[in-house]
């Protein structure tokens, strides 16, 4: 069984027919009018919309432009399937969003062939979606989408009047570990890291990769005290945590943490704020690593 789900909608119901019977293998939810199919479009998650042009009160165009003008449902691919076979409606079908066209009558494996096109083509842009702000190795926040997405939550954070902390994380002495295990136990210990640093935070928290060995988690609704205390307890979970090479081979690392708070009134990205974080950090190294700093101004 595929779990992918498509979308028919056509005013002929022996043309609907045709078209689950040829489809059993996916999940098909059907419509007879452009109305009916936002609606669904509403409440259900849809992978894929087979659309006919030809209905009474809302043509397949019409309902096309409506699906691509929404955020939620833009990204659905569209295949029309019509008896129309003009060049000008062809055209028409693109130019309104349409992914592809086939005219009735189709040959069923063609159809099948291009639905499966189509159905992959979305999954591969949903990858790269998804790669585009997550760090493939630790699945944490990558640097860019994390500095993107700061600036939203220090926007909340001023309407609210909250709190926002901050804390820079670096792994003590990363290069030995590289040097010595390679590059690829140097990996895993930086995803054990990212583990580590999930299981216990919270859903407003956003952990991010920053760097090679550096990471940063912001901290809505948190008072510098309430940071500092997070964070210590992160240093504590991670230095009880180890990476288990074999039975005889355990790797334990550290972390320094620096921690700050964002001035709310003041600031107007979170720039400054990392960048104490970041002294903080240095301070915490320079009085011998594996500890929590703390810089306000
Ligand atoms: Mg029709």
């Amino acid at each position: 069984m595929n779990n992918k789900t498509i979308l028919i909608v056509d005013d002929t119901i022996a043309n609907l027919d045709i078209l689950m019977e040829l489809l059993d293998e996916y999940d098909v939810i059907d419509a007879t009018n452009g109305k009916d199919a936002l609606e669904i479009l509403n409440t259900e998650h849809i992978d894929l919309i087979l659309l006919d042009i030809m209905m009474p009160e809302m043509d397949g165009y019409e309902v096309c432009r409506r699906i691509k003008s929404q955020d939620e449902t833009k990204h659905i691919p569209i295949i029309f399937i019509t008896a129309k076979a003009d060049e000008e409606s062809i055209s028409k079908a693109y130019d309104v969003g349409g992914s592809d066209y086939i005219r009735k009558p189709f040959f069923p494996k063609e159809l099948y062939a291009r639905i499966k096109k189509e159905l992959r083509l979305e999954e591969l842009i949903s990858e790269l979606k998804h790669l585009s702000f997550i760090d493939p190795l630790t699945q944490l926040y990558n640097r860019r989408f994390f500095i993107d997405s700061s600036k939203t939550v220090l926007e909340i954070a001023k309407r609210e009047e909250t709190p926002l902390s901050l804390m820079m994380i670096d792994i003590d002495k990363f290069k030995n570990v590289n040097d010595t295990y390679g590059h690829q136990v140097g990996d895993e210990v930086l995803k054990l890291l990212a583990k580590t640093m999930k299981s216990r935070q919270r859903k407003s928290d956003m952990s991010c990769r920053y760097g090679g060995e550096e990471f940063v988690i912001l901290l809505p609704k948190t008072s510098i005290t309430k940071a500092e205390a997070v964070a210590k307890e992160l240093r504590e979970n991670v230095q009880k945590s180890y990476f288990e090479m074999s039975a005889q081979k355990k790797i334990a690392v550290t972390i320094s943490i620096g921690v700050s708070t964002v001035n709310i009134e003041n600031e107007i990205n979170i720039e400054k704020a990392l960048k104490r974080a970041d002294d903080a950090l240095y301070e915490a190294k320079e009085s011998g690593r594996n500890c929590v700093k703390v810089k306000i101004k």
